[in-house]
């Protein structure tokens, strides 16, 4: 049976991507603290590449590497033209979940099984691909593989990040080896893309809806801030002589919160903004602080409310000077406008969703996908399946194998509709 095969393939991801190797059948099997550690670099990335690696060449796809570690698995269409493609990315966030990106990947190649077993005689190539980097946790910024492919990164500056370690994106696939020279052009290679991915949200699932058909995905940026302060003794310097760096950052994270609460108030509850990272300098406690690094995720639906979101955030760390005495730095490290998802991509999805007798919902997609890279070369679109009560992101991340199978089975005739030649 074929979803047998998807609900080995999913769970073999995510005993490899575990620091303690566990195979997860069940959501009772979950552990918060034993999640998924595949960030871009790590030994558990490597794994799951050759795994997926190995599931393609079984698969007699045609395996191909561009400079930047996108991934390619190509079955021939019936006639030369451009491809459809469809994929998602394999890297996690740290102590992350079992089934985003990887059900896109696995997805997007069962669908390719399914039709190849079928005999059906698609026209266009079908492209599988697996995009680098797409969590941003261990280049600093996101969606990367995607972002080079779209033109929206060029690939000097890609391969020139480097991770916590200062290891350069460049020197990771060297050693990885996951890396060719192929350059893909996305305007004259793909005719459309679509991805298969699990909600993160809670709609579907509240809902019991079966099938989420995405329209638009949310405009994100990443801010890295750095206070300096001074240094000092915590019991020999007066209150009334600090200049105390993480003192400082407390305010401007309040001020975070309250400048995304308010506009989530006045609109439309989209505005969102996060200060998930904190690295404060030397970190003693009987030290004031000399410096911290903030960093600051900021989520919009509309563009032009990310942007007054964005300069709100960007005078509160400069207002911090004056209050405080400290010096500060904001550096934006990656911007995504709002994506707006193809009609013809979208409206095929929801038409094979229909034609399947599954219940679908149009809707917003308040995470980043590599899908909104793409969106602006070619006609993109994306099919949600349920997350379990809305979590993801976490280890407890978990999706029905009869939502993963719905979501195969709506990727896979979409990718037939799409791969006739108009
Ligand atoms: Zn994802």
């Amino acid at each position: 049976m074929s979803l047998e095969r998807v609900r080995k393939e999913v769970v073999e991801l995510g005993r490899l991507g575990r620091r303690e190797p566990v195979a997860v059948h069940r959501a009772e099997g979950l552990d918060p603290s034993k999640g998924i550690f595949r960030l871009e670099g790590t030994r558990q990335m490597t794994d799951a590449r050759e795994f997926v690696l190995g599931l393609m060449r079984k698969a007699g796809l045609e395996i191909r590497f561009d400079r930047v570690g996108n991934m390619f698995g190509r079955r021939q269409g019936r006639v030369s033209a451009r491809a459809v493609m469809s994929g998602s990315h394999l890297d996690s966030v740290a102590n992350g979940g079992q089934f985003d990106g990887v059900v896109g990947v696995v997805g997007g190649l069962e669908a390719v099984r399914r039709l190849a077993e079928e005999g059906y005689p698609h026209e266009r190539p079908i492209e599988i691909a697996v995009f680098f980097g797409e969590e941003g946790s261990a280049f600093g910024r996101g969606a990367i593989g995607s972002a080079v492919l779209a033109g929206m990164l060029s690939q000097a500056d890609a391969l020139n990040l480097t991770d916590e370690n200062g290891t350069s994106l460049r020197e990771t696939l060297r050693w990885s080896g996951h890396v060719g020279d192929l350059e893909m052009q996305l305007a004259d290679d793909v005719a459309c893309f679509v991805e298969l991915h699990v909600e993160q949200g809670s709609r579907l699932y509240n809902t019991r809806t079966r099938i989420g058909v995405v329209d638009r995905v949310i405009g994100s940026s990443w801010l890295s801030i750095v206070i300096t302060g001074q240094q000092n003794h915590a019991g020999t310097t007066p209150m009334s002589e600090r200049t105390d760096a993480l003192v400082s950052a407390a305010d401007l994270i309040l001020q975070v919160k309250r400048y995304a609460e308010t506009m989530a108030r006045q609109y439309d509850g989209s505005a969102v903004a996060t200060v998930g990272r904190l690295k404060a300098f030397p970190n003693a406690p009987n030290v004031l602080s000399e410096t911290v690094e903030l960093g600051v995720d900021v989520r919009e639906m509309v563009d032009e409310r990310m942007e007054i979101l964005m300069n709100q955030i960007l005078d509160a760390v400069s207002g911090l000077g004056g209050r405080y005495q400290v010096s500060t730095e904001a550096v934006v490290r990656h911007k995504f406008g709002v994506a707006d998802l193809s009609p013809t991509v979208v409206g095929t999805i929801e038409r094979c969703a229909c034609r399947l007798r599954l219940t679908t919902s149009r809707i917003h997609s308040h995470a980043g996908h590599d899908a909104m890279n793409l969106a602006r070369i070619v006609p993109a679109g994306m099919i949600f399946i349920p997350s379990q009560q809305g979590i993801s992101h976490s280890p407890m991340e978990w999706s029905d194998w009869s939502d993963i199978e719905a979501g195969i089975r709506v990727l896979t005739e979409t990718l037939k509709d799409l791969s006739r030649l108009e």
